[in-house]
């Protein structure tokens, strides 16, 4: 069993706790490493480093071309060693071998992106309405960044939040969730060979109500980007204004996957099984409210309901599995709770709806592909997030219907609609309160495109450009260019 360490200036150190947490392996039950559990000493030290890294240290004196080329070397190392960080993170959070591979990958070319447009940040020049004066905008690094994250994705999380912080100009302190903080932790030092100075990022492990409540309120943090719960985002938020701090939110989900009746129904059912049952419904994006036009909902549950037998559950390195582990146990109790609320609400179970059992299975967190139809809107499997394999199956009339009930939800992560018909397909795309919306596709990404939540799903947008934006202050700049400079009098010119 191998013993992690945080990752604070460029080394490793261990907790000034002295005390370890144990890393489960979820699909064989076992502990199969020890975090350090940080708390507020660790916390310390980590701020510290970054704020040194980030005024005094080698890199506030790089170009931003100079930094480019390190965020670009730390995508290629990440490329390197693909195979090891995602066996790291499928022993962490019991997720497909072939998902977190493609991930990393995914998250090697983010790194890239950021790369190329770390010395494309520009400011402007206005041409203001005043004479002889010069106005311009600079913009500028917002200050030591904060990440914290869920368990889900870790390494695509560190991705997510310090390629676009670093092309900024940030410093970052990373606190990647106790679940899963191996392959962070590892990562980390790949991010020195790649030639990045001290103190720009560190990586502590702990509990967040322990470690985490230090480092959002410590006074030299300028900026929390935060990936989990809403009820964790609420708390960090509040914490935040404070401090009057700046936040980056990605939070939960209950994204609705609208099936029209022109669709094409086999494409259709690919996405609605991928999904949900992909990651075992561990997604912040999952589509876990299927809406099918009640005049094709009974052939399309039954097709349905036969790719649903035929899914595969097993080890999660097996090339040949399609659904592995929950990730935690209190992930695995909160899911099998959620199948009592909803029978309780009179939901009708057609597929699933208790522990998977089988070969090849014992030992792990493994729940059924779990189907329920009959459900309203409104009972709280459909309003929920479960965070887990549970489909909510909906019926809806017409469009209209269909973008009311897509809608009638406190979240605004995701959604996904199918048609053939391009105006239907445009209308509802705009119609729906989604930060994402998909047409014939589900679970598609591009590096490009920014991601990012409306209404209880979040704040702020990470990918693309403007993914940018919430690292940096933009600053104004007024100089008379004068000859003989004008005396200030007591109006404001
Ligand atoms: P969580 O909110 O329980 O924990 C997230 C992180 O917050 C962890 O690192 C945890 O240690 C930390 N934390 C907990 N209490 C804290 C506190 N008081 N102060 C500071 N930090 C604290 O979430 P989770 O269970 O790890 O992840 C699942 C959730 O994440 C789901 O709701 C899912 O939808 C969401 N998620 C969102 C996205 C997205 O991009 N929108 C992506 C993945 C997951």
């Amino acid at each position: 069993m191998q013993t992690y360490s945080h990752w604070i200036a460029g080394e490793f150190r261990a907790p000034e706790s002295g005390e370890w947490i144990d890393t489960i392996d979820p699909y064989r039950g076992e502990v199969w490493a020890r975090i350090p559990a940080g708390n507020v000493a660790d916390a310390n030290l980590a701020v510290a480093a970054a704020k040194r890294a980030m005024t005094t240290g080698p890199w506030s004196k790089l170009t931003a071309s100079e930094r480019g080329r390190i965020i670009g070397k730390i995508g290629d190392l990440l490329l390197t060693h693909v195979d090891r960080l995602a066996e790291l993170e499928v022993r962490d959070n019991g997720k497909l071998m072939a998902e977190m591979r493609g991930q990393l990958k995914f998250a090697s070319d983010y790194w890239r992106y950021y790369a190329g447009l770390a010395d494309k940040i520009e400011g402007s020049v206005m041409p203001i309405e005043k004479p002889d004066m010069l106005g311009f905008t600079l913009r500028e690094p917002v200050g030591v960044v904060l990440a914290i994250t869920a368990w889900n994705s870790p390494l695509n999380f560190f991705a997510l939040k310090c390629a676009p912080a670093l092309a900024a100009g940030c410093a970052v302190v990373l606190k990647p969730s106790e679940f899963s903080s191996v392959s962070s932790l590892e990562f980390a030092a790949l991010t020195k060979e790649a030639g990045l100075p001290d103190g720009v990022i560190n990586v502590i492990s702990g509990y967040g109500g322990d470690v985490g409540p230090a480092l959002v309120e410590h006074p030299d943090v300028a900026q929390i980007t935060f990936t989990g719960s809403d009820v964790t985002g609420t708390r960090i938020y509040e914490a935040a204004a404070r401090h009057m701090k700046r936040v980056a939110m990605e939070l939960g989900g209950k994204s609705p996957n609208i099936v029209f009746e022109d669709a094409d129904l086999d494409a259709a059912i690919g996405g609605a099984i991928s999904g949900i049952f992909g990651a075992a419904g561990q997604m912040c994006t999952a589509g876990s409210r299927l809406l099918v036009q009640n005049s094709i909902k009974q052939e399309f549950t039954q097709r349905l309901l036969e790719a649903t037998r035929s899914i595969k559950m097993g080890d999660p390195m097996d090339a040949a599995t399609q659904m592995g582990p929950l990730s935690t146990t209190p992930q695995y109790n909160k899911v099998l709770e959620y199948i009592d609320v909803a029978r309780a609400e009179g939901a009708r179970l057609i597929h699933g709806g208790k522990p998977a059992e089988g070969p090849g299975i014992q030992g792990g967190h493994f729940i059924e592909p779990t189907i329920f139809t009959d459900v309203s809107n409104n009972m709280r499997i459909a309003q929920e997030e479960v965070f887990g394999p549970i489909l909510s199956l909906i019926g809806f009339e017409d469009e209209a219907e269909a973008i009311a009930l897509g809608n009638q939800i406190a979240y605004g992560l995701a959604a996904g609609v199918w048609t053939r018909d391009i105006g239907r397909m445009v209308r509802v795309s705009k119609a729906l309160h989604a930060g994402t919306v998909w047409g014939n596709t589900y679970r598609t990404y591009s590096y490009m495109m920014p991601v990012g939540g409306m209404k209880r799903s979040g704040i702020g947008r990470e990918y693309g450009i403007e993914a940018i934006n919430e690292f940096l202050e933009t600053k104004s700049i007024m100089i008379s260019t004068a000859a003989t400079p004008p005396r200030n009098n007591f109006v404001p010119r």
